[in-house]
């Protein structure tokens, strides 16, 4: 193990976690092409056309207000903005951008520079540990909380899970993107031994930073399966519908879903 075991204290986690993100900041939207094969890509353009946002059939539309935490260098941010004021032509629809390290926000802010005015101007970006959402985020104000490939960094997810919930408005939606369990042995262990060789070797050999891969993959290993995930946002508060999952490529990553009753 890369020294991220249990036993050490939260404090000390985000610390790490934060380290980590601050040294792949610059090689990570390339990194995740190299790293899935460009398959993030299609998950992400899955879970955000799932979602829909900007659908609203209400003339005028009603006004939407977005959290993606954990948002980083913007994939989903610019996914939900793209959706709703270029699709739905909807430009009602807010997205906050939120992410606890300062290194991924400055990328993200970098990239919004190249979309349209008007999505620009339907962006913010927050600092915030989601565990600890500030003041700025009233309680029951929250649309749609989006986070992807970002809760299995959070040294308390139970309580990141409770924080969400608080600042969803009744009927708003929690959705979660993230890697999983592969169900099937054989596709498992293709997967596993490309993750635990492969992914480690190119973030050495792109990014120059081998410990921080050898982290991403441990930290995939180490997070729950799709039933306890489910559980634990249930014991949250929310709804879910079905088995309140779907998986993606097999289970490689997985989204959730629950709603704030
Ligand atoms: N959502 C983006 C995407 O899908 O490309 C970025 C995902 S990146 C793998 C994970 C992000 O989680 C990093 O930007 C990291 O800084 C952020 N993060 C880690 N711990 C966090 C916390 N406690 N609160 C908020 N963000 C956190």
């Amino acid at each position: 193990h890369f020294g991220f075991e249990d036993g050490i204290s939260e404090a000390e986690k985000t610390e790490r976690v934060a380290g980590v993100f601050h040294s792949v900041a610059e090689s990570y939207d390339r990194m995740n092409d190299l790293m899935s094969f460009g398959v993030h890509r299609l998950w992400k353009d899955h879970f955000v056309s799932s979602l829909n946002p900007g659908s609203s059939s209400s003339i005028p539309p009603k006004p939407q207000h977005i959290l993606d935490i954990a948002g980083g260098t913007g994939d989903i941010a610019f996914r939900m903005l793209h959706n709703a004021h270029t699709i739905h032509r909807n430009t009602s629809v807010h997205v906050t951008i939120s992410d606890i390290n300062p290194s991924m926000l400055a990328v993200g802010k970098q990239r919004s520079l190249s979309l349209p005015p008007s999505q620009q101007s339907a962006l913010s970006f927050l600092p915030a540990d989601a565990t600890a959402l500030p003041a700025s985020i009233l309680p029951n104000s929250i649309d749609l909380y989006t986070v992807a490939f970002g809760i299995r960094n959070f040294a308390n997810i139970p309580l990141a899970l409770r924080e969400a919930y608080r600042v969803l408005k009744p009927g708003g939606v929690f959705a979660c993107l993230e890697f999983s369990k592969v169900e099937n042995p054989v596709l498992d262990a293709v997967y596993k031994r490309w993750s635990f060789s492969g992914i480690p070797l190119i973030g050495q050999l792109v990014a120059g930073d081998r410990d921080s891969y050898q982290y991403l993959v441990e930290s995939i290993e180490r997070f729950p399966s799709q039933g306890e995930f489910r559980d634990m946002i249930v014991d949250a508060g929310f709804v879910v519908g079905g088995d309140g999952y779907e998986n993606l490529t097999g289970g490689v990553a997985a989204i959730h879903k629950g709603m704030k009753p």
